[in-house]
């Protein structure tokens, strides 16, 4: 199946002859009304990605295709006019920042139709209310009041209405729920269930919130350090992860674990980290206990099972390891997860 968007070879670098690499490689499909999250720890890329895909960054290398159409190299006036038209819209992270403070809840939200231009002013005001009254709003309420005269959670609430207002077919939400309390976080998840079942949108969720993702979205990719390490359904990436990266991701949030899975102790990294740079071997090398000689050439993401994918040497192994190391007999321990942990027979015995 084609989806929505496709990226493929998704590769951005930043500094002096891109020097400093933030993505490479990515690959993502998004197909229509599907929510698929994009997880990793602070610093993996995940915003990065996001401003690739909507044209914000311009990519080194690497292909965006949305709805059969190549943006990724839209430059100028093309690119601005794939912009205005309204049909990707991308709802940043930090509602206080993204909002104009002087402008009100209503001009704030009918903005994007205005740069479309395709609405005349009673077909623009009647979207905006429309907007806001989809994700729980009163335009009549709260639609004269600045930024500052409304609560955070309603604050977000307006940056995803004006993400909305031109209709998008596909919805990038930055951290839509990072900052807000568990009611409104669990108002805004129900929000984007229903656009993605009502409207049909497609919906890409970009968080470091595994929990709130296990609730609404139906495929995962799990980002470290710019690089797609794992992904899959999200069900079975949470329950039963194949990465160490996303195991170990998972042990931190028991709440999304339906296994008993390999909990944080077993996933210490080795004593001697690898002698190559992240940079030339596996990506996870230098945190990872069970790095073997062969790591030191970077692993493609492969097929694992049905829409599973797994950019690991060891997979399934490590996953025996783990189980057999858990084992009571000292005896029965593989010799080469202890010699990974540094650890004797002796002091596995004690
Ligand atoms: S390829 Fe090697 S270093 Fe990378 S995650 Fe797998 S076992 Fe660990």
């Amino acid at each position: 199946m084609s989806g929505l968007l496709e990226i493929s070879g998704l590769t951005v670098a930043f500094g002096r002859r891109g020097a400093r690499p933030v993505l490479d490689g990515v690959e993502l499909s998004v197909g229509e009304g599907e929510i698929v999250g994009v997880i990793g720890e602070t610093g993996s890329g995940k915003t990065t990605l996001a401003r690739a895909t909507v044209g914000l960054v311009a990519p080194r290398s690497g292909r965006v295709v949305f709805d059969g159409r190549e943006v990724s190299g839209l430059r100028g006036r093309a690119l601005r006019a794939f912009r205005r038209s309204g049909r990707m819209s991308y709802a940043f992270q930090d509602p206080l920042r993204a909002l104009d403070p002087e402008l009100t809840v209503r001009r704030a939200v009918a903005e994007p139709l205005a740069v479309a231009g395709q609405l005349d002013d009673a077909g623009s005001a009647a979207r905006v209310d429309e907007a806001l009254t989809t994700v729980g709003l009163d335009p009549a309420r709260l639609g004269d009041r600045l930024p500052g005269a409304v609560s955070g959670g309603q604050r977000q609430r307006v940056l995803l209405a004006r993400a909305i207002v031109t209709r998008p077919r596909l919805l990038i939400a930055d951290e839509p729920v990072s900052a807000l309390d568990a009611s409104n976080r669990n108002r805004v998840l129900r929000l984007l269930d229903r656009l993605r079942t009502e409207h049909r949108m497609a919906v890409v969720v970009i968080s470091h919130d595994l929990s709130s993702l296990a609730g609404i979205a139906d495929r995962v990719a799990v980002l470290y350090r710019g690089r797609v390490v794992e992904q899959g359904p999200v069900r079975e990436v949470f329950s039963h992860p194949l990465h160490p990266y996303t195991a170990l991701l998972t042990a931190s949030a028991p709440s999304v674990r339906a296994e008993k899975g390999p909990g944080a102790a077993a996933l210490r990294p080795s004593a001697e980290p690898p002698a190559w740079t992240a940079r030339e071997g596996c990506v996870f090398g230098h945190r990872c206990p069970f790095v073997i000689d062969s790591c030191r050439t970077a692993p493609a993401p492969a097929p694992v099972g049905q829409g599973r994918f797994a950019a690991c040497h060891r997979v399934p192994r490590w996953r025996e390891l783990v189980a057999q190391a858990a084992a009571p007999a000292a005896a029965q321990r593989p010799p080469e997860l202890m010699a990974a942990t540094g650890e004797t027979r002796e002091e596995a015995g004690r």
